[in-house]
């Protein structure tokens, strides 16, 4: 149990998302009383309905683009995790208002209530890999500032994650607040949503239902996927660690594949391995890969969950989901 967390006030907003649903199990298991916050614009609620009989749980619907004294009224959280945001790249293009507002505006909403009502809460950022955009240096370190286009389809999600590791570093530096920023890299496992778009529900609910596997452009892009109990064990032990204030940290899994080995993979446990190419949507980066030495130093943690195995178990989810 991490003593850090027992009986604190921890706020998970995006509760109901894939993330933000398992972030809620393991503050729960570490002791914390967890008050979960959605607006259900991607989250769904059945990722939750596990907590419905838990004590320690609440949950508040609530859009984080509106004053926290609102609906954080006589709250005065010890943690906040800032997870709301659509995630995949064809929810945000669908929802792009929706997606720089939450995590730049809200950012800035959630930090300034805390320098208000709680100044020594710590503030834990959703940060992501999509902030080194189509990256010149592989695999990516923290101290690369990355390849953005400013004015492209993926900005609204991009960019405003950028600006809210900006919001973050100004609260921190100018306003002595505990800001933390977690930089995460794909990741997979049970209640990612099937119809989220992202590569892995796609090519598995494809496969499942005996469809070809959609592979865009060559299929030579490559990614490296974390399974979702790894990233989450990774970003607990990041906001319990002590003396991380102001630090940045990529979390994910450096095991690299390109998307044909990755429908490959997912053959092997489908056992069906038709594909089709179809065209690579623009700004698509070529390559992600997470150096993750700083993390690994830093925290008492690494990856331990093989893609296979991962896959496996993120398999039988999706299998549920078409029952
Ligand atoms: N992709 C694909 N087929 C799909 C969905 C995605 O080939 O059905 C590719 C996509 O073009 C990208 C990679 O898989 O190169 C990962 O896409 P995803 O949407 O999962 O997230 P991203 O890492 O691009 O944010």
């Amino acid at each position: 149990m991490q003593t850090f967390l027992y009986e604190k006030t921890v706020v998970v907003t995006g509760a109901a998302g894939f993330l933000g649903s398992h972030l809620c199990d393991v503050l729960l298991e570490s002791g914390a009383k967890v008050i979960g916050v959605d607006n259900f614009i991607t989250g769904r609620a059945k990722n939750l309905s596990h907590l419905e009989s838990n004590q320690h749980f609440s949950f508040i619907e609530a859009d984080v683009n509106t004053d926290p004294t609102t609906y954080l009224k006589d709250v005065k959280p010890d943690v906040v995790l800032h997870f709301a945001s659509p995630a995949s790249p064809p929810r945000y293009q669908e929802h792009p208002v929706e997606t720089y507002l939450v995590n730049s505006y809200a950012t800035h909403l959630l930090l300034s209530f805390l320098t208000e009502h709680a100044p020594e809460a710590r503030f834990l950022f959703a940060g992501t890999s999509e902030a080194y955009g189509d990256p010149s240096v592989h695999p990516q370190p923290e101290s690369y500032w990355g390849n953005v286009n400013p004015n492209g389809v993926r900005s609204c999600y991009d960019e405003a994650k950028r600006m809210g590791e900006t919001v973050c570093g100004v609260f921190n530096r100018d306003f002595g607040m505990d800001t933390r920023i977690v930089r995460i890299f794909n990741t997979y496992g049970p209640r990612m949503n099937p119809a989220d778009g992202r590569v892995i529900p796609n090519l598995v609910m494809q496969a499942l239902k005996g469809e070809p596997m959609t592979i865009y452009g060559a299929g030579t892009q490559t990614r490296s996927y974390c399974y979702v109990d790894d990233l989450v064990s990774g970003i607990l032990a990041f906001l319990v660690h002590p003396d991380l204030a102001g630090e940045t940290l990529n979390i994910g899994n450096p095991e690299e594949f390109s998307i044909l080995e990755t429908a490959d993979e997912i053959a092997k446990v489908t056992g069906s391995d038709e594909k089709v190419f179809e065209s690579l949507p623009s700004d698509d980066p070529l390559r992600r890969q997470p150096d993750i030495s700083k993390a690994v130093s830093l925290l008492d943690w690494k990856p331990s969950v093989s893609f296979s195995d991962g896959l496996t178990k993120t398999i039988e989810y999706f299998k549920s989901e078409l029952m």
